[in-house]
């Protein structure tokens, strides 16, 4: 998979949360994840309401996404994620099932990686528009799979991603 350069970020952070005060959650872990120096926030998209994926009969979801400048390397980023879903009380459970917040790597600069624990770019990226819709809001004109977020949103159904607060 190739990523386009982008200039103005090192890498696009997607959240979401389905238990709780979800939108909290989100600000929470914004906050935490670009708390020192290491990560500094770029931009940030809108909140989201989002139908369930994966499994259906759960609660809806809010989601967002963000882009960063970081010093830090891919692994180290990732680190970072899990920090922060632990900081904010992640519980393991089933795959896709509910959760408090969940933090991956959609892109970091232009890296294609197929680690055990690491896949960038993010694999799902495109067939989500719960991804792509905030990803828009940070990137329309990022290039995926060899075309933009944009174009991929024109053939990808998005009435059942909602914003909740206004876009950036
Ligand atoms: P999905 O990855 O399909 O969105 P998920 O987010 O629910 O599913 P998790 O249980 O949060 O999956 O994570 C499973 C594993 O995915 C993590 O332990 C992590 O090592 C791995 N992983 C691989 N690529 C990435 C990435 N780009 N960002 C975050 N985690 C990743
Ligand atoms: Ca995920
Ligand atoms: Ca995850």
């Amino acid at each position: 998979m190739v990523v386009s350069s982008v200039p103005g970020f090192d890498a696009i952070i997607a959240l979401g949360s389905n238990i709780g005060d979800k939108a909290c959650h989100i600000a929470d872990a914004v906050q935490a994840f670009t708390a020192d120096g290491w990560v500094r926030l770029v931009k940030r998209s809108a909140n989201y309401r989002t139908a369930p994926w994966g499994h259906t009969d759960q609660d809806w979801f809010v989601n967002a996404c963000m882009s960063v400048k970081t010093e830090l390397a891919p692994h180290e980023l990732l680190a970072r994620c899990q920090a922060v879903e632990r900081q904010l009380g992640r519980e393991r459970t089933i795959k896709w099932g509910p959760r408090v917040i969940d933090l991956d790597i959609l892109v970091y600069r232009d890296l294609a990686l197929n680690d055990p624990d690491l896949v960038l770019p993010h694999p799902h990226i495109t067939a989500r528009a719960f991804v792509l819709v905030p990803l828009a809001d940070v990137a329309p004109d990022l290039v995926i799979k060899g075309r933009s977020v944009r174009a991929w949103l024109t053939e990808l159904p998005h009435d059942d991603v909602v914003a909740l607060t206004p876009g950036p």
